[in-house]
């Protein structure tokens, strides 16, 4: 599904502003006065476009799902003093305890390497580490993995490992269990991983980024073939596929929930790797999330 394909229009007070995910519930539940909200740029630049297109700021407010308040601060900021979108203030600021606004897509894509290869460590001070390690031989996604998390931490630095065969990208922060709450003692595998809703919401939005992310940390892109008979003689077929290999049944379900929103079709062909093999499945993966280089 493409990025785009969620969008809807919604028309208030005669402006149409296309939101990038369903509109949010209006009117705050007992479950979402309790959980902080996380906003993405496309949510603050949504609500930011209704404001320049004239709309009220209760009317935006409504509209977007967030208090008054919020969409003044957001005018603030960003229309009057002209920050960078998503840029609050020095130190940096965090999506859950601060408000500030989050990248989606790179936020999406380093979910997908944190539970692919990825891990936290308690630093000192209540600074937490994240740490991704790839292959060495993967250069461009070394870079990326950097790029990405310091748009998700904005102006965060990630400094680089060399381990044996591997790059390890670390980068610190307070906040990174706000980001990921699936952070826990033990093992991804020996415990329970369950996105929370505001992560759904973003891989949703940010499909083939996760893809990417998992992908490229956990999963490889080989070739096999296979023999069929044609016309009395046994041939030999070689075709790509992509696999993904992961001890934790719940990480699993994920790639295979993810693939599901994009329409490739998958199998699991033992109980820890799921494949895509199907020529047109195989393709599909490639244009979405690339090749790990
Ligand atoms: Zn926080």
């Amino acid at each position: 599904m493409a990025d785009t394909a969620h969008s809807n229009c919604v028309a208030l007070t005669g402006v149409w502003v296309r939101l990038p995910h369903p509109a949010p519930t209006v009117g705050a539940t007992h479950e979402t006065q309790r959980v902080p909200h996380v906003r993405t740029i496309e949510l603050v630049e949504s609500a930011l476009r209704a404001s320049d297109a004239g709309m009220r700021d209760a009317d935006n407010a409504l509209l977007h799902g967030v208090a008054i308040k919020t969409i003044r601060r957001w005018r603030r900021l960003y229309q009057r003093r002209g920050l960078p979108r998503g840029q609050t203030h020095t130190n940096v600021p965090c999506p859950k305890c601060d408000e500030a606004v989050l990248d989606g897509a790179a936020y999406a894509e380093l979910l997908g390497w944190y539970l692919g290869d990825g891990h936290i460590s308690r630093g000192r001070r209540d600074v937490f580490n994240l740490h991704v390690i790839n292959d060495k031989r993967y250069r461009n996604d070394i870079d990326g993995i950097a790029a990405i998390m310091a748009r998700v931490k904005l102006g965060g630095r990630p400094h680089r490992r060399n381990v044996p065969g591997a790059v390890i990208v670390t980068v610190s922060w307070k906040h990174w269990p706000c980001l990921f709450p699936q952070h826990g003692p033990g093992r991804k595998h020996e415990r329970q991983i369950v996105l929370e809703d505001w992560q759904r919401s973003i891989v949703e939005a940010h499909t083939a980024a996760f893809l990417r992310g998992l992908f490229h940390s956990d999963g490889c892109r080989a070739n096999n073939w296979t023999r069929k008979v044609v016309a009395g003689e046994s041939k030999r077929y070689d075709y790509p596929r992509w696999q993904f290999t992961n001890n934790s049944a719940d990480i699993r379900g994920l790639c295979c929930w993810a693939l599901d929103l994009v329409e490739v079709p998958w199998r699991q062909s033992n109980w820890k790797t799921i494949s895509v093999s199907t020529r047109a499945g195989v393709a599909r993966l490639d244009q979405l999330i690339g090749l790990k280089s």
